[in-house]
């Protein structure tokens, strides 16, 4: 597998990196490990101010940053200077808040004087995505560097460049040596890693092809996991949504990050009563997308990541169309030879079709018409996956009623889609186990460690089965 830069705009390869050898994961790991054992009696506070000064790096480097992320996989400058300010933010957060999230709780007990203990848990393994390369990165690291975890990471095979920057933000920023390390591990190296002992947890962002790899490999060796995998997620519109807030939103939340985000709206359903106006506003978005280069402050459409994701797109659409599908509208070709995906638009897909339930990772909308809000719903809900949704409805009591209803992990009403530090990110059913961000996040690699103290054994304390008349 060769870690390589190849820019997608111009399909130059900047760089390859050589995979890491044996002796350095051994070191890494035995850094990490002896990281681990002196972080288990610092206090968090000892901590805290590499997280601000990591977040004031993002925000003073945020053009030469985001400039990185551009090259590795293609995004939108504009949208790259706003992944590194969210990374700042992410940073700021658990800067603010982690000791209010790990301090002890206690529990009232006939046991005694007992608490949970928030501990940290050992060395963790992470294994993220192309897709947004620094954000995906924060959301590991800022809350369990918090927690007293170190992390060693694999990323993306075509991000190295992103891995890199981020690895040394966070030198800069003043983390002890062993904090984050990256590694360009091949995928048997990946499960040599989560065998190790020194290794207690694994997380791992990604489709269900690596999630199902990494997660078997995390079980083999009995690892507390966590999984953010990916979706298909539903954009509703209810018979009562008011279709110029829907008109603006919808094609924003297909096509930003050129549709590479798993949270990403990929089915459209909407019901009768407004399906022919959101299929011509759509198109008419689409059709306004301007495709070219991302450094551009006038492009709004950016290339796709790679040639391998376009090409694997390309199959979806034709084999959703071979299969019966409408091609609705397809964006004017582009003069360039960059991996550009021109905007699409799928209907009359039906349930035997591939395409129905399948993530396409793209600038690909699939547009469902419904009955009604119920029919609604229940398309929403027929899919293994679950992660995000979005749901445009008269009232925001009305549209959360309908949020309730739906498997997923998150969902917006009449608004757009957005992940901040303070909302748990996470889904359900194939979409992934765990979540990210929030309290919850910090909390997916601590040892709550049961404390129960007394100043004697209670009357009649019994070896065995302990009930509460032994404490009477
Ligand atoms: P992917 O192929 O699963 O890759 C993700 C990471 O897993 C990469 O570092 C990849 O390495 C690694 N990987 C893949 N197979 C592996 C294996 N057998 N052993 C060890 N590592 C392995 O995912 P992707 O297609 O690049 O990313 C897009 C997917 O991620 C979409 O499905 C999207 O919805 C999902 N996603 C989910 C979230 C979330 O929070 N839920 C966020 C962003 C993206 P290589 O690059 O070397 O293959």
């Amino acid at each position: 597998m060769a870690y390589q830069t190849i820019n997608p705009y111009t399909n130059e390869v900047v760089k390859t990196y050589d995979e890491a050898t044996p002796e350095y994961i051994e070191s890494s790991l035995a850094q990490a490990q002896k990281l681990y054992k002196q972080w288990r009696n610092d206090p968090i506070a000892t901590r805290i101010p590499v997280l601000r000064k990591l977040a004031q790096i993002f925000r003073d480097e945020t053009d030469s940053l985001a400039k990185v992320l551009t090259v590795d996989m293609g995004k939108l400058y504009s949208e790259a200077q706003g992944e590194v300010q969210l990374c700042a933010m992410i940073a700021d957060y658990y800067a603010d808040n982690a000791e209010k999230f790990l301090a002890p709780r206690k529990i009232d007990s006939i046991a005694g004087d007992a608490q949970l203990e928030n501990h940290p848990l050992g060395v963790l393994m992470a294994v993220e995505p192309w897709n947004f390369p620094y954000y995906q990165m924060m959301r590991i690291f800022a809350p369990n560097f918090a927690a007293g975890d170190p992390i060693v990471y694999k990323h993306a095979a075509n991000t190295p460049a992103s891995a890199l920057a981020f690895e040394d933000a966070v030198k800069r920023a003043g983390a002890p040596a062993g904090s984050l390390t990256n590694l360009f591990l091949s995928y048997d190296q990946v499960e040599q890693v989560i065998a190790d002992p020194r290794v207690q947890g694994v997380a791992l962002t990604g489709s269900k092809r690596g999630g199902t790899a990494v997660a078997a490999a995390a079980g083999k060796y009995l690892k507390k996991s966590t999984m953010e995998l990916g979706g298909v997620d539903a954009f509703i519109v209810a018979h009562d949504a008011d279709m110029a807030q829907v008109n603006e939103i919808a094609p924003r939340a297909r096509l930003y990050n050129v549709g590479q985000v798993c949270t990403s709206s990929k089915r459209f359903i909407v019901t009768e009563n407004h399906y022919d106006e959101f299929l011509a506003n759509l198109k008419k978005s689409f059709a306004a997308a301007k495709l070219g280069d991302p450094m551009d402050p006038n492009t709004t459409l950016a290339p796709m990541n790679s040639k391998k994701a376009k090409e694997k797109l390309q199959e979806q659409v034709d084999e959703a169309v071979q299969n019966g599908a409408t091609l609705a509208f397809v964006h004017d070709p582009v003069d360039s030879d960059g991996q550009f995906f021109l905007p699409t638009i799928l209907t009359d897909i039906a349930k035997d079709n591939p395409a129905y339930g399948q993530e396409m990772f793209g600038p690909v909308a699939q547009v469902y018409k419904v009955k009604d809000d119920d029919e609604a719903i229940a398309l929403a809900n027929d899919t293994d996956l679950g992660l995000g949704g979005i749901v445009f409805a008269g009232s925001a009591e009305y549209g959360a009623e309908l949020a309730s209803r739906m498997e997923t992990g998150q969902v917006y009403v009449n608004t757009f889609f957005s992940s901040l530090p303070e909302l748990e990110f996470g889904g359900v059913k194939q979409s992934g186990y765990g979540r990210e961000l929030g309290q919850n996040g910090i909390m997916s690699f601590v040892n709550q460690e049961l404390v129960v103290k007394r100043d004697a054994p209670a009357d009649n304390l019994a070896g065995g089965l302990v009930t509460a008349a032994h404490f009477n």
